[in-house]
């Protein structure tokens, strides 16, 4: 193979193509179908497909690349075929299971965990082992409740590092949608949330509640029964052990006896949202179909976790969607964890098509309950009577620009040369009517081919205040006071 994903990143701009029904043609690489992309920088490859792994940022972790018009040849296939299979985690997940039945049953003193394999190894495998380093600590069966505990955080920078909730987070989650009435979380990419409700569960002190993981983490599978977790990829939303796995999740997603369920999410903050979207889309419509409902427009209740300037993207995605002003604590992130110095602020945010009105964020935190706006907002985050909103999304306090008739980030000054608001440091001099990325007079932001260069985030600081009016069309009147005050 000689070409790979970021050699024709290198190239230009990409754009990911969303074909749900021909997902079944793509080829597959370990993780699942491949996405489709095109390439959309002004060289001759302009417009050229190609196929590329859905879950990997990384070509180390996995560097599947394939031409959209590429023909595959026979060696080629059998050869990707080897590797796919090669791939696969060691075990079944029903022999994780039986593995899992057996060691809680060994005396501590044989309970080993092999943290290079981050395996839960059984008495007769010991010999395999020797030269790896084994946890020091005993493997006891309260250890056995908490794998996020035990297991080391994924910390791949590119695709799937792990950031786990703080544990105010979690109950502050849990408890909020514990009271609007949920008894059945579907939990995507939050292992440690699935944990802390099982532990609720058997403390008794709340409604008992009911979680399903899906995640692609299969170190999972050793210490979760078929029935609580399965191995699925989320950018494409593929189940790793197929039939089997779906039986398990549409039989979650169906609500007997009224036990409302929500989704939640916390998907790695380098991947596509527009990936994400359609697969949290296919989980409701899937919903809709098990619990036969009828409204064209009622959706699956969700909860998505994500940085706040994702925001245009995920709205013009969701257009139910609403971004709340509650800031996620992690436990193990560098920057955003709440440290003994004082808190320093995490800029991810809950997305969600429940209403905000109806989720009470913590006085204890300093949140507090905007009745124009209605809904809670930060501390910081004061009503503009101009804008008609509450206007901040990191958190400050914003101030409001007459001449830009809109509220901007407190760090901002109006520039006069390039007629709008920005940091006092920024590039100034050439009026800034072109592209806010590349400089082009030829297009706006929103036409950038470079725009998703590299497939990662556009940060907020220096991102463009045009970004967030690049809107999906039907939402407009609904979302226009959230718009005026981006
Ligand atoms: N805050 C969450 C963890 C979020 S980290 C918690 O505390 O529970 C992101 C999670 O998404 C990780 O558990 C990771 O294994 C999972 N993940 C990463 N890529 C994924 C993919 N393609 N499909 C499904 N899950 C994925
Ligand atoms: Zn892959
Ligand atoms: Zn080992
Ligand atoms: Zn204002
Ligand atoms: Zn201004």
């Amino acid at each position: 193979m000689s070409k790979t994903v970021d050699d024709v990143v290198e190239s230009g701009g990409i754009e990911v193509i969303i074909q749900n029904e021909s997902e079944k043609t793509a080829p597959r690489c370990p993780h699942g179908p491949a996405l489709l992309f095109e390439k959309t920088g002004h060289g001759e490859e302009n417009g050229r497909r190609f196929y590329a792994c859905s879950a990997c940022r990384d070509r180390k972790d996995c560097n599947f690349f394939q031409w959209a018009d590429e023909k595959i040849s026979e060696a080629r296939m059998l050869a990707r075929e080897e590797q796919n299979r090669s791939k696969k985690p060691l075990f079944t997940h029903q022999q994780y299971c039986s593995r899992f039945l057996e060691f809680a049953s060994l005396p501590l003193e044989q309970r080993r965990f092999c943290v290079d394999c981050q395996l839960l190894i059984l008495p007769g495998e010991w010999t395999n082992h020797t030269k790896h380093k084994a946890l020091s600590e005993d493997v006891t069966v309260q250890r056995l409740k908490k794998p996020s505990l035990l297991l080391s955080p994924l910390d791949n920078k590119k695709s799937n590092a792990q950031y786990l909730f703080a544990e105010r987070s979690c109950h502050f989650l849990l408890d909020t949608l514990c009271t609007l009435g949920f008894r059945k979380l579907l939990c995507v990419g939050t292992p440690r949330l699935h944990e802390v409700i099982k532990m609720r569960n058997l403390e008794g002190k709340s409604p008992v509640m009911r979680s399903l993981l899906l995640d692609i983490d299969h170190r999972y599978c050793q210490f979760y029964g078929q029935d609580e977790f399965c191995r699925y990829n989320m950018f494409n939303h593929h189940f790793f052990d197929d039939e089997e796995a779906v039986k398990f999740f549409q039989g979650f997603l169906l609500e007997e006896g009224g036990e409302k369920l929500v989704m939640i999410t916390d998907p790695p903050f380098g991947g596509l949202v527009k990936p994400l979207a359609n697969s949290f889309s296919q989980i409701s419509m899937t919903w809709k179909h098990l619990n036969k409902v009828s409204d064209a427009s009622a959706e699956m209740p969700m909860i998505w976790i994500f940085p706040y300037f994702f925001e245009s993207r995920i709205l013009e995605c969701f257009p139910s969607f609403s971004m709340l002003d509650y800031q996620v604590d992690y436990d193990n992130h560098p920057l955003y964890k709440h440290g003994k110095t004082g808190r320093k602020q995490s800029p991810v945010r809950l997305f969600t098509n429940l209403s905000p009105k109806d989720i009470i964020l913590p006085e204890a935190e300093g949140y507090r309950f905007c009745s124009i706006c209605e809904r809670c907002v930060s501390a910081g985050n004061k009503h503009c009577p101009k804008c008609d909103t509450c206007p901040s999304k990191d958190g400050r306090e914003w101030r409001h620009c007459d001449e830009c008739e809109r509220c901007v980030k407190p760090s901002w000054r109006h520039c006069s040369s390039c007629g709008r608001c920005a940091l006092p440091d920024h590039p100034c001099g050439q009026r800034q009517t072109g592209c806010f990325k590349c400089g082009s007079q030829k297009h706006k932001l929103r036409g950038c081919p470079k725009k998703h260069n590299k497939r990662m985030l556009v940060s907020d600081d220096h991102g463009a205040p045009g970004l967030s009016k690049h809107k999906a069309g039907k939402s407009r009147a609904k979302n226009k006071r959230k718009r005026r005050a981006t």
